[in-house]
């Protein structure tokens, strides 16, 4: 989620471990801290970013994304010989490695005790490090058992699990939708699995039965390789009937940057105008919200786009 979204970019993961459960601080967690802004999912939805673990519980992927950061060298797929944690372990896990992660900003002058006090209680878990989520076996209950401990939950999936997607229930549900139509893709996304298309295809119609989750499609918009066809783009959007849609600008970060060049970066004038084509063929969906540092819109069908829970959780909001 926050390695593209950020302005603290890493070259090569950074990651603190425990077995198979993995946490990087997000760059956004650590300006939140010294009160130099927040991620573009506090202006959307009220995540409070300096109190958000950045985490997965695999760190293994069943697709080679062309912008994606990470080393697609070291990205194995095959999960033969993993020994599961169990979902209260990988809970325990994911919030040990965060306050050991966060500890350093205990002694900065930058960051107000209080506010660090805060961080070392997160309450809230991107699951979207790295790697694709739906590969661990029992991240149902997982996420389950952050809710208990009253962390809310985004979840970022590829969608090619829909029968794991339809057994999840976070807070709000991303799914990516990187290509408006099958050779794009194969181009775009270059999934190990052939059945990938047709398994997002499912996924959509998971989403669109969900009653419980807010559910997100999320497109990384990469200029010269996707931004095409709008139209086709909002009839696979509307088939998912999702709460949200987030259009957002590659980066040219990590290793992405020996696959693609700058210019396939979109500007951000260029990602609401995208936005705005889109939302010409989804009706219901006539608010438009953009945050330009992370060089991303928000399109939805209500002005209303803050978790519930959250609008009533004043003890950040100075
Ligand atoms: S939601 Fe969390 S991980 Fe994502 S950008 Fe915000 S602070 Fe970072």
């Amino acid at each position: 989620m926050s390695v593209e979204d950020g302005p603290k970019q890493v070259d090569e993961p950074d990651y603190h471990s425990v077995r198979h459960t993995a946490a990087q601080t997000c760059g956004w967690t650590a300006n939140a801290l010294r009160g130099e802004g927040r991620c573009y999912k506090n202006v959307f939805y009220g995540i409070q970013s300096h109190r958000c673990i950045q985490m997965t519980p695999v760190v293994r992927c069943n697709e080679r994304c062309v912008f994606c950061w990470r080393d697609h060298r070291g990205h194995a797929y095959e999960l033969d010989e993993v020994e599961w944690d169990d979902p209260e372990a990988v809970v325990d896990a994911s919030i040990e490695l965060q306050r050991t992660l966060l500890s350093g900003f205990g002694g900065n002058d930058e960051v107000p005790r209080e506010r660090f006090e805060e961080a070392m209680e997160p309450r809230h878990v991107a699951i979207s490090l790295d790697g694709e989520p739906t590969l661990y076996p029992y991240l149902p209950e997982l996420i389950d058992a952050f809710h208990d401990r009253d962390i809310t939950t985004f979840l970022v999936s590829n969608g090619t699990n829909p029968e794991m997607l339809d057994r999840c229930n976070p807070t709000q549900l991303y799914v990516s939708v990187d290509a408006p139509n099958r050779k794009t893709f194969d181009d775009v996304v270059r999934p190990v699995d052939p059945a990938a298309w047709a398994q997002l295809i499912d996924t959509l119609d998971v989403l669109a039965a969900k009653e419980r989750t807010r559910t997100v499609l999320r497109t990384t918009l990469v200029d010269g390789w996707n931004m095409t066809d709008p139209d086709w783009y909002a009839t696979l959007y509307e088939r998912a009937d999702p709460d949200f849609v987030e259009l957002k600008a590659y980066m040219h970060v990590g290793h992405s940057r020996g696959r693609l060049d700058r210019e396939n970066m979109p500007s951000h004038d260029d990602v609401v105008a995208f936005a705005r084509a889109v939302q010409e063929h989804m009706p219901e969906h006539q608010t438009l919200k953009d945050v330009p540092a992370s060089r991303v819109a928000l399109l939805a069908t209500t002005d209303d786009t803050w978790i519930p829970k959250l609008a009533l959780d004043s003890s950040f909001w100075e």
